[in-house]
């Protein structure tokens, strides 16, 4: 158990290593909420899903059986509609994937997927291995092509056992070229529908009314405030 932070009663657990998420959702959510490091816990969760709903339940479910405190984990994909919603679920590791994914998913070859989850792990890449990717991948694609989506899905489980899910997504584009120091991740190179701006160049409290994660947890905390009020 880490010395300097213990689970407190009434807070929920998020399921994540991730700092910049941590700090994005103890901005948004009206109950208190404490990082795995609340628990001691230091392991890389296993993600092995094949849909971001899968991964989500499988991250909180590790948390609720090894801890036994409710808890809720978020798995986060971006779509782009002109790389055959590519990267997907496999977001976070873009970079590492054969060069052929996104021409596979496109032609609608699913067992691409199979292929990536079957080989050795390899090390995580930096986000900007990840956007550098993206970018090169799109280079000449423009106007509607740009499109993209981010979609988040939170896996709630309460003392119960049972998961719950709570969706969110925003749509908007890709940037020629990264904008922006705020965030983390994808921000730099991610323009919200509606705004002149990438993620990374808005504040957090912007970000978080219009963002995938933000409405994915106003749906959360539409739910808790439903069950605190029984
Ligand atoms: P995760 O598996 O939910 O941690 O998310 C997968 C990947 O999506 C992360 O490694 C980030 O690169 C990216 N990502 C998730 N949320 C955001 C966001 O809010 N902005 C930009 N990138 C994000």
């Amino acid at each position: 158990m880490a010395s300097q932070e213990k689970p407190r009663a009434g807070h929920y657990i998020f399921a994540t290593h991730n700092a910049h998420k941590l700090k994005e959702v103890q901005a948004s959510l009206r109950f208190p909420v404490q990082g795995l490091a609340a628990l001691g816990c230091m392991e890389d969760i296993p993600e092995t899903g094949f849909t971001l709903r899968e991964n989500a339940f499988q991250k909180a479910m590790y948390v609720y059986e090894r801890y036994g405190v409710p808890c809720f984990a978020d798995d986060t994909g971006l779509e782009v509609p002109a790389l055959g919603d590519a990267p997907g679920v496999y977001t976070a590791r873009y970079a590492t994937l054969p060069d052929d994914f996104e021409a596979r998913m496109m032609a609608g070859d699913r067992r691409v997927l199979a292929d990536i989850q079957a080989a050795p792990p390899a090390p995580h890449p930096t986000f900007a291995q990840n956007m550098d990717r993206l970018l090169h991948k799109m280079r000449g694609l423009e106007g509607p092509q740009r499109r993209a989506a981010f979609i988040t899905v939170i896996c709630l489980i309460e003392a119960d056992g049972q998961p719950l899910y709570f969706e969110g997504r925003v749509e908007g584009d890709i940037l020629n070229a990264p904008a922006g120091a705020e965030g983390f991740g994808y921000d730099p190179v991610f323009r919200p529908e509606g705004y002149d701006r990438s993620f990374a160049e808005l504040d957090l409290e912007t970000k978080n009314r219009i963002s995938h994660r933000g409405r994915a947890v106003a749906a959360l905390q539409q739910y808790l405030d439903r069950i605190s009020a029984r």
